[in-house]
């Protein structure tokens, strides 16, 4: 494979000084060194990158002894962590070669075959991502046509997209998340896997799965990619229980403004949001037979997560938010004198009034007086 070269000098500016840091240091002691994969990407559409990965001929020891705060992670492949701060870190990934060892359902079981640059060009997911940014030449390196495909806003798949998402079903939802963020195109041979491919989804961990979930809503397109998922059938194996309507919607613009103005954002609240529907509906078969409107809330609310969980994990502090949610909910609706000030003081408060305020809004408009009250009492 002979690759394409583009010169390009990324203002240093837009550059992660970290990242710029660790591939000076892989460098001088000898090594291959590139930037890869989502950064250079996002520097090539002028867009802030992420995060910034790091690619080398190193090995992860060899990548561990050279930089005193980093730590070897990862089972299924090793990776060096290089710490910068208890929240910052720039990955460094060793060249893999695309041999894969892979279970009778296709999924990938061992990936751990160092390589050359090549190899591990093939190993990525689409064009658009298999880029290389040597630092020192200033050169894009590019050996699947990945600079044409981002010039023409398109996205393919490295390899037969069939067996590509047969080892890997979570690069479905990328392939989709790709496609909002970017607004580029899916190439037909994705798009019809996709269709077909859909229920593997069901292969992967929850664990893993609620990752990608908050990199699928937290950003400022989320309800671009709700809908997409829709479209080609990946929600109901993320969300069963969650079907489209206006609240989730405005929870999912509202998500999207929040970010763009720096705001906090909580997946409890996205979450409570996907499946409060599903817990009313619960909640009225249940208080039918059950006559204390606590236990009734509590049983609903246990099932509706119990069942979420099976598809994408929830952590423990995060389903006890969204029953707080919940549960205020009633709470608020009665908006009872006594109860004004401890709701206040409630920690969880601010989360329950902003969903109010969205049911208000949208599937229940009769609360409106409800949220003009606790709007007005919060002042
Ligand atoms: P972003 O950081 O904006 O979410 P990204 O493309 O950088 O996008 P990362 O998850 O940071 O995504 O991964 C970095 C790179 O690693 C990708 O660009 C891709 O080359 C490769 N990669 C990540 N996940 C997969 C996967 N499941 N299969 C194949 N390659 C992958
Ligand atoms: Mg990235």
């Amino acid at each position: 494979m002979k690759p394409i070269r583009q010169s390009i000098k990324f203002d240093k500016k837009l550059l992660d000084q970290d990242a710029v840091r660790v591939v000076n240091t892989i460098h001088k002691a000898g090594f291959e060194v590139y930037l890869v994969g989502g950064c250079v990407r996002d520097l090539l559409l002028g867009l802030e990158p992420k995060d910034f990965d790091v690619a080398t001929n190193a090995k992860p020891e060899q990548v561990h002894k050279l930089f005193k705060r980093s730590r070897l992670i990862g089972r299924r492949f090793r990776l060096v962590h290089v710490m910068f701060s208890a929240r910052h870190f720039i990955e460094v990934a060793t060249f893999r070669s695309g041999q894969v060892q892979t279970a009778k359902s296709g999924v990938i079981v061992r990936d751990n075959c160092y390589g050359t640059l090549e190899d591990d060009v093939v190993r990525r997911d689409f064009n658009i991502n298999a880029l290389y940014y040597d630092m020192h030449k200033h050169e894009v390196i590019d050996f699947v046509g990945g600079l044409k495909d981002l010039e023409a806003k398109e996205m393919h798949m490295i390899g037969d997209a069939k067996l590509r998402f047969e080892e890997d079903p979570v690069r479905m939802i990328r392939a989709v998340r790709f496609h909002s963020k970017l607004g580029a195109k899916l190439s037909n041979d994705i798009k019809t896997c996709i269709l077909n491919q859909a229920p593997l989804l069901s292969n992967i961990s929850p664990a893993r799965l609620y990752e990608e979930c908050i990199k699928l809503f937290h950003n400022e397109y989320a309800f671009d990619v709700y809908e997409k998922l829709e479209k080609y059938g990946l929600l109901e194996h993320l969300f069963k229980q969650t079907h489209k309507n206006d609240f989730i919607k405005k929870a999912l613009l509202n998500t999207s403004a929040r970010i763009k103005q720096n705001k906090p954002v909580t997946p409890a609240f996205l979450f409570a949001v996907f499946l409060w529907q599903s817990q009313n509906e619960r909640f009225t078969i249940i208080n039918k037979k059950q006559r204390s409107f606590y236990l009734a809330m509590t049983q609903a609310s246990e099932e509706v997560i119990i069942n979420q969980i099976k598809q994408v994990s929830l952590p423990k502090w995060l389903t006890a938010r969204i029953r707080d949610i919940w549960m205020m909910q009633s709470i608020l609706e009665r908006k009872d004198p006594k109860k004004v000030d401890d709701l206040l003081q409630n920690p969880r408060f601010r989360m329950a009034y902003d969903f109010l305020i969205l049911r208000s809004q949208s599937i229940n408009p009769e609360l409106k007086d409800v949220a003009k009250f606790w709007t007005k009492v919060q002042q």
